[in-house]
């Protein structure tokens, strides 16, 4: 098991996919090698944050802004304005 095959097999090892002798593999691997073992706690900690941080409310600043670019866009874009050749 090579540094590039942890790699290839990082996100079935993550999600708990692989087959227990390809895991056992790994887990060898990463008891020799710290490259990959940042490599892997990297991964699964911002695996762990996306996926626990709860999709927070859009702030009103952003909001606002949000809707003057779209405002904006759309007249822009109206219908009527004279097409480009
Ligand atoms: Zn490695």
């Amino acid at each position: 098991m090579r540094c590039r095959d942890i790699v290839r097999e990082l996100a079935d090892y993550l999600d708990e996919a692989l087959d227990p002798m390809l895991r056992a593999s790994i887990e060898e691997h990463l008891c020799k090698c710290e490259d990959c073992r940042i490599v892997v706690d990297t991964t699964k900690q911002t695996i762990d944050i996306f996926c626990n941080s709860e999709p927070a409310p859009l702030p009103q600043t952003t909001r606002q802004r949000l809707h003057e670019a779209l405002a904006k866009r759309l007249r822009r874009a109206r219908p009527g304005a004279s097409p480009q050749a």
